[in-house]
Order: C-alpha cells, then structure tokens, then sequence
C-alpha cells in the first residue's frame, strides 16, 4: 500500500461511460490508499429499485418526490465488499439486474433524484479520502476533485466485458441485449439537461480498451502517486 498518511487526503473522480471498469478501478484505488470507495451508480439503482418495488409512475413528480422522502440508501462492508443498502436491506444483487439497467437512466435524469443524490454523495467527503465513481463527479459533484480521470473505452468490448460479469453472477442476458442497453444509458446519461455525462475540462482520459485491469490500474497509480507527492 502507497503511505498517503502524511499527504493531504485526496478526492478522486472517477467518471465515465457505463461499463468501463470504473467501479474495480475506484475499488482498487481505493484499497491502495485507505480511502472511502463510493459508487454512485448503485445508488442511483437503489431509487430505480425503489420505484420498481413500490410502482411509483416517473412521470408524476410529486409521486417522485414523495417517496424520495422514503428512501435510505446507505453502503456498508459485508465480507469485505462494499454493499448497498436499502432502507436497511441488503440490495446489492437487485440492483443489477436488467430490469433495474433499463429503468435505471430515465430515473437519474430527474433533478430531483439527482439532488437528494448528490447531497448525499457530498456528505460522503469527510476527513479521510474519498474515491467516488460516477457520471458526473467531477463535473457536478466535486468540481474541485483533486483528481479527475474519464474513462472510455470500445463499446464492444464493454459489452463484452459486461456479459461476462453478469454471467459470473449466474445472470443470463443475451450480449444483444446489453449491448443495446449500453447504448440506451450512455445516449440518455450523455444528452439529459441535468448533469449530463461528459469530461471535466480537468481530466484525464483513460481508454482501457487494450487495457488489463492491472495495466489501467498502474497507470492510474503512477499519476496518482505524483499528485500524493505534491
Ligand atoms: O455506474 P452504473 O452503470 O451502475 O450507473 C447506473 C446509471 O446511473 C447510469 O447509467 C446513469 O444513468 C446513472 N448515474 C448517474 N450519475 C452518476 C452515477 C450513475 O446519472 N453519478
């Protein structure tokens, strides 16, 4: 592990296009440096699971903001993972599932989702560091992030990537189908009003299509060991 004990703890945005390695990046990073690991993503698919469970119409933004009220998402460390929490349960699985990854991208283009969200997501930042993954850290969340990395990567390959995770998990979804969910998140993730996804004018790219896992992550730690050093 990298001694950061001396350095000033850093934020770090991790942004970028579904399906690109962010959340095992920010993991890794995370891990390395002993800071806080937050995906953004999974509480985003809490509130779509929420309103899944509970047939609440998207469309009517008074029943949106009623039951944002309801809603309690907290992430704690269960057998040494991060783990989502909903109300108190244990939704780590639920969440991502196809059903909530159709759903999920309608839900966090409405502002009122993405303010609870984001309130919650700027609480987050305490005295340790904070490693946080998403589409809009950098831009929206923390736009003084010390440290802004976007990452892409070829979408077939994302895919790819993807259909062999979900079916680690035992979910069987046909590459067809994600990659045709792929490209409707990162369509409406791209061009909603609010918060869209794109790069801080102060980032970094990282396209990992020709990337391993540890490959981006050496490359990610050289730039952030500098940043440590400073
Ligand atoms: O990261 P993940 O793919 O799990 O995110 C699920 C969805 O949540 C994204 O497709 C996007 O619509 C939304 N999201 C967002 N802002 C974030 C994180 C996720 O709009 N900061």
């Amino acid at each position: 592990m990298i001694s950061s004990r001396s350095a000033r703890p850093l934020i770090i945005a991790i942004d970028g296009y579904s399906s690109c390695g962010k959340s095992t990046l920010a993991k890794q990073i995370a891990k390395e440096l002993g800071y806080v690991f937050v995906d953004t993503g999974a509480m985003y698919r809490a509130v779509t699971f929420y309103f899944i469970q509970h047939h609440i119409d998207i469309d009517s933004a008074d029943s949106v903001e009623v039951s944002l009220a309801d809603i309690h998402i907290e992430f704690r460390i269960i057998d040494g993972a991060n783990t989502t929490f909903l109300n108190g349960k244990n939704i780590e699985k639920e969440i991502r599932s196809l059903m909530v990854s159709e759903l999920v991208s309608e839900v966090a283009a409405i502002s009122s989702v993405r303010r609870k969200l984001v309130d919650l997501q700027r609480k987050m930042a305490g005295s340790t560091g904070l490693v946080m993954d998403g589409r809009d850290i950098g831009t929206v969340v923390f736009p003084n992030a010390d440290i802004k990395i976007f990452v892409t990567a070829d979408p077939g390959v994302r895919a790819q990537r993807r259909y062999l995770e979900l079916m680690s998990k035992g979910q069987h979804v046909s590459i067809q189908e994600i990659v045709s969910n792929l490209a409707h998140r990162d369509e409406i993730d791209t061009t909603r009003a609010d918060s869209p996804l794109r790069q801080a004018d102060d980032a970094i790219v990282l396209d990992n299509t020709h990337y391993t896992i540890d490959e981006q992550f050496d490359f990610v730690m050289r730039y952030v060991s500098k940043r440590l050093q400073e």
